[in-house]
């Protein structure tokens, strides 16, 4: 669980949809007895046993990471509050004046010891398992470099929004949680505003698409979806780790497609233009707006949910607790914990969400592109660090992305549609 104010607004902030990652070759799927279960199958049995199971190693260990960091935050969370760690600290700014500075002090020092508390998991986490599995490239020194980026803007960033949440519990009383939810999303949209011209280049070099006949054809594919040249960029993810990616980022006038060099690296045209077709799907359909939207109401019913949690327990274990209500900063470490423990029992709704979109956005670059082996070829990729071929409901409450075997079937199913047209 890392602040759950940290993951909204880098949620909302960043609303990307990171797609897509590559392998071998297709063969005689075009023939006039074009089986589409069959051409599945063959697209999966390109994978080697090896690295299938390497694949699902990695995955399914992350759905333990997901309850370990989620017992690992509560244990945070309890360090503040039956230590008096969290009292200590409002004890600490009790002598400034004025309730939004203290406020924020408080958050700016509960974030930071937070993210303390937390950083042997993020280490074995986003270093050393990627490291494990050979997903990343970057040095210690450079993933410390980018934790720090992080640090400082969720310490710009986390308290204000904090200071501005406490404002409202103080003005809205009992309706507090619905202008929480308000402001979180107002900080979203503005997150994703600024995230492409700000945030991004803290961490990646973006830029125009290199000059050639790919860049030709995939500003054509742009102008032909009334998707500006312009808002087309290529960045160099290579510097974190191999993985094909791109996504669509931004909100208004800073909506933007970025494929990053990966992607332009190892994939052929076709498989890059069934990427790009994809990301298209994401910016035509508006999906950046939808997902504000989505993610609105989830947060409504979020924050009325942790109230009632909150309350209930103040009511209860207030006094031991050393919390008084709701407006009590003291509190914020519980308030953090329900939010975290809500969320996560809400992650397969969230996850439905998301995949509802992608889902969208596949069957957009399939129409788009016209390159359903490609698209095939592409999805085969995502099993570098995507299980390829989960449950039922496996898919349903961990994935966030269809999983590859459902998109290849999509392509295949679109192949086998139009088998007299396409390449
Ligand atoms: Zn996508």
């Amino acid at each position: 669980m890392r602040n759950i104010f940290l993951l909204i607004f880098i949620f909302c902030a960043t609303v990307t949809f990171n797609c897509y990652a590559q392998t071998p070759d297709s063969s005689g799927a075009a023939a006039k007895t074009f089986n589409v279960d069959s051409a599945t199958e063959h697209w999966l049995n390109t994978l080697t046993p090896a690295q299938r199971a390497k694949s699902d190693s990695y995955f399914e260990g992350g759905y333990w990471l997901q309850l370990w960091s989620t017992l690992y935050g509560l244990a945070i969370a309890g360090i503040f509050l039956f230590t008096g760690l969290s009292g200590g600290i409002k004890k600490l700014v009790s002598r400034i004046n004025n309730v939004n500075i203290r406020n924020l002090l408080y958050g700016a020092i509960y974030l930071l010891l937070s993210w303390l508390f937390l950083f042997p998991f993020t280490v074995y986490q986003d270093y050393f398992r990627e490291h494990q599995y050979a997903l990343s490239n970057l040095s210690f020194t450079g993933w410390l470099q980018e934790q720090m980026t992080l640090l400082v803007l969720m310490l710009v960033f986390g308290p204000l929004i904090l200071v501005i949440i406490y404002f409202a519990i103080r003005r809205a009383g009992n309706r507090w949680w619905i202008w929480g939810a308000g402001i979180c999303i107002g900080f979203g949209a503005f997150g994703a505003f600024i995230a492409p011209v700000y945030l991004a280049p803290l961490f990646n070099k973006y830029q125009p698409l290199t000059e050639g006949k790919l860049k030709t054809e995939i500003l054509s594919m742009a102008r032909a979806n009334s998707i500006p040249a312009e808002n087309v960029y290529m960045f160099d993810a290579s510097k974190q780790s191999d993985r094909v990616s791109a996504n669509v980022s931004g909100f208004a006038s800073t909506t933007r497609i970025s494929l990053n060099d990966n992607l332009l690296k190892r994939c052929t045209p076709a498989e890059i233009k069934s990427v790009m077709g994809h990301e298209m799907g994401h910016y035509v359909m508006n999906h950046v707006y939808k997902g504000l939207l989505e993610t609105g109401v989830f947060l409504v019913i979020l924050f009325g949910l942790v109230n009632l949690l909150f309350q209930q327990i103040i009511w209860h274990y207030g006094t031991s607790l050393g919390i008084s209500s709701i407006a009590d900063v003291t509190g914020l470490p519980l308030l953090v914990a329900l939010f975290s423990l809500a969320s996560v029992l809400f992650t397969p709704l969230t996850n439905t969400m998301v995949r509802t979109q992608e889902t969208e956005a596949d069957m957009f670059g399939l129409n788009a592109a016209r390159e359903p082996d490609g698209e095939a070829h592409v999805d085969m990729m995502l099993s570098e660090y995507r299980k390829i071929d989960p449950g039922y409901w496996e898919e349903i409450i961990f994935y966030d992305h269809p999983s590859g075997r459902h998109r290849v079937h999509m392509a295949m199913q679109w192949k086998a549609e139009h088998l007299n047209d396409c390449k």
